[in-house]
């Protein structure tokens, strides 16, 4: 059963920056779905 969930993840399409569209590596889920350049622009 573990396998398949493994599997799963690994099908999982490529995370990708909602602002940029760069294609992210798997990051903390508190980074949410911008990558960290667009973080530091999110906050001006
Ligand atoms: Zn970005």
């Amino acid at each position: 059963m573990v396998k398949s969930i493994v599997d799963f993840f690994k099908n999982l399409p490529a995370k990708k920056c909602s602002k940029c569209g760069k294609q992210m590596e798997e990051q903390h889920e508190c980074y949410g779905t911008v990558c960290n350049n667009c973080i530091d622009i999110q906050d001006l």
